[in-house]
């Protein structure tokens, strides 16, 4: 089974935006054409903001063309654990503004007459063995107001110890969504931002003296300030497009950490996920191979038709960091950090940043501020994060794999792939060298290293 390119790109013709070639100037710049980006320029030019997109390749061509596309505030079994870390308040905001950014989905589609396969469905998690835990998310979910009911069986091919639904979620084809949105906004592509000072944003052929600047770039390329590479790493996940297995009348997502399987349908088609691994650690097995062999278990009848992957940046207490870029730099702003639920939490992002550009909100406390820290929940990850830098910066230095141009770290060789990955912040190269995925912003220069 070859990896390759996701069911969106496969059905979608995207339109092609002309290069940045001269200076000009806006009263806002979004650097990143993702969901995210292009979601927060659009909020932003609905409030009458003069606004234009950067974007370093293609609209849609970063994480958000290999994802599964489920809008869901249900992100895993995380309620439970977020009311004892941040109280009923921040857990509350967290769940409120994904419901609310569900909603959002809705209303944008139906004004902007989007076609894009939006389905409202319900969301489950399951579990084979942890049914008290989803027991006790229920509670925790009930608690903030997130209408949801438990189930002992559900129409998944396996038995089950339990599911929790959260109702009236939904889901659909995220590049159709992007590409009739960014119509809509002044877009410059193949337009990489290389390097910002205070206003002033500098491309290869032209440049922005911007009076805002948010920074969507999923990984933020700018070290410091900020030091958002010391507070994140990335993690990939595998996707297969089945061809003859059963329609899912939901969308699945298992909390069991040796069957946490995801599940959609897209039209006739069902798209299992799973796999996760810290980007740059490369597993035993090839992730393609296990996806397939759990595939014909499942339903075996079913055809592997496409499979992909992506990665996403996990921050180390899983909440996103939205908000001010650093207090040095009073008009950065940030979205980042999704933890693998990026549709809602772009949404979030867009409506979060354009109430702290517009309306000035910035005073007020959210849980998802870049500026937050608690000792107790960041600490020890974050010393994770940093011992793993600091051993594949030493192997870099001491033996012969290629560097990393981000930060000097050792690369590693994924040969399920056939990508190179930095375990420390995640930058992806191909057998070339060339760039795919940031922090790094430069393609790779290789000295005849082996595989
Ligand atoms: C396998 C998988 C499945 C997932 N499934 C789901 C799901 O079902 N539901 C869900 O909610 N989330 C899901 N996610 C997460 C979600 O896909 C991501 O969080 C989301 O797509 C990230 O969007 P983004 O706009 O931040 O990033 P991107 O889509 O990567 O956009 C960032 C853009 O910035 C551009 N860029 C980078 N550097 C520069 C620069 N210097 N100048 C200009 N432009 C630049 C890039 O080219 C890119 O186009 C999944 C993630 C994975 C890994």
């Amino acid at each position: 089974m070859k990896n390759g390119k996701s069911i969106w790109q496969k059905t979608i013709e995207q339109k092609n935006y002309p290069q940045l070639s001269s200076t000009i100037k806006r009263e806002a710049v979004v650097v990143g054409g993702g969901l995210a980006g292009i979601l927060t320029a659009y909020f932003l030019q609905s409030r009458g903001v003069d606004v234009a997109v950067l974007e370093a390749d293609r609209v849609g061509s970063g994480q958000t063309a290999n994802t599964t596309a489920k809008i869901t505030s249900q992100h895993g079994a995380v309620y439970h654990r977020l009311i004892a870390w941040f109280g009923e308040d921040g857990a509350g905001e967290y769940a409120l503004r994904n419901q609310k950014a569900i909603e959002d989905y809705a209303q944008i589609i139906s004004k902007e007459r989007i076609d894009c396969d939006f389905q409202r469905l319900p969301a489950y998690l399951y579990t084979k063995k942890q049914r008290q835990v989803l027991k006790q998310e229920e509670a925790a979910a009930r608690s903030l107001g997130v209408p949801c009911r438990f189930h002992n069986e559900t129409e998944l091919p396996f038995e089950i110890g339990g599911a929790l639904e959260f109702e009236n979620q939904a889901q659909f084809h995220p590049l159709k969504f992007l590409t009739a949105l960014g119509e809509k906004l002044e877009i410059y592509e193949k337009t990489p931002v290389l390097k910002v000072e205070g206003k002033r944003i500098f491309t290869p052929r032209g440049g922005v003296l911007a009076g805002t600047i948010v920074f969507a770039t999923h990984y933020p390329f700018i070290n410091r300030p900020g030091y958002y590479f010391m507070r994140m790493h990335q993690e990939r996940s595998y996707a297969a497009a089945l061809e003859n297995a059963q329609p899912l009348k939901g969308m699945y997502y298992g909390i069991d950490a040796d069957f946490g399987w995801s599940f959609r349908c897209a039209r006739e088609k069902l798209v299992m996920g799973g796999c996760n691994h810290r980007t740059g650690m490369i597993p035993g097995e090839d992730p393609y191979r296990q996806l397939s062999k759990q595939a014909k278990i499942l339903w075996p009848e079913s055809r592997i038709s496409d499979c992909w992957s992506a990665q996403d940046c996990m921050t180390a207490d899983h909440i996103p960091y939205i908000g001010k870029f650093s207090h040095k730099t009073p008009d950065w702003y940030v979205a980042t950090g999704f933890n693998k639920w990026g549709m809602t939490h772009s949404m979030v992002s867009a409506r979060l940043l354009t109430e702290k550009i517009l309306d000035r909100s910035a005073g007020k406390k959210s849980i998802f501020s870049p500026r937050r820290f608690k000792w107790s929940r960041g600490t020890a990850a974050m010393l994770k994060d940093g011992a793993i830098s600091g051993k594949n910066l030493f192997l870099a230095w001491a033996g012969a794999a290629p560097k990393c141009p981000h930060l000097g770290c050792r690369l590693n060789w994924n040969p399920y792939e056939k990508k190179w990955e930095c375990q420390c912040h995640g930058s992806r190269f191909d057998e070339d060298g060339a760039l795919l995925a940031g922090p790094s912003q430069t393609d790779l220069l290789r000295k005849g290293v082996k595989k």
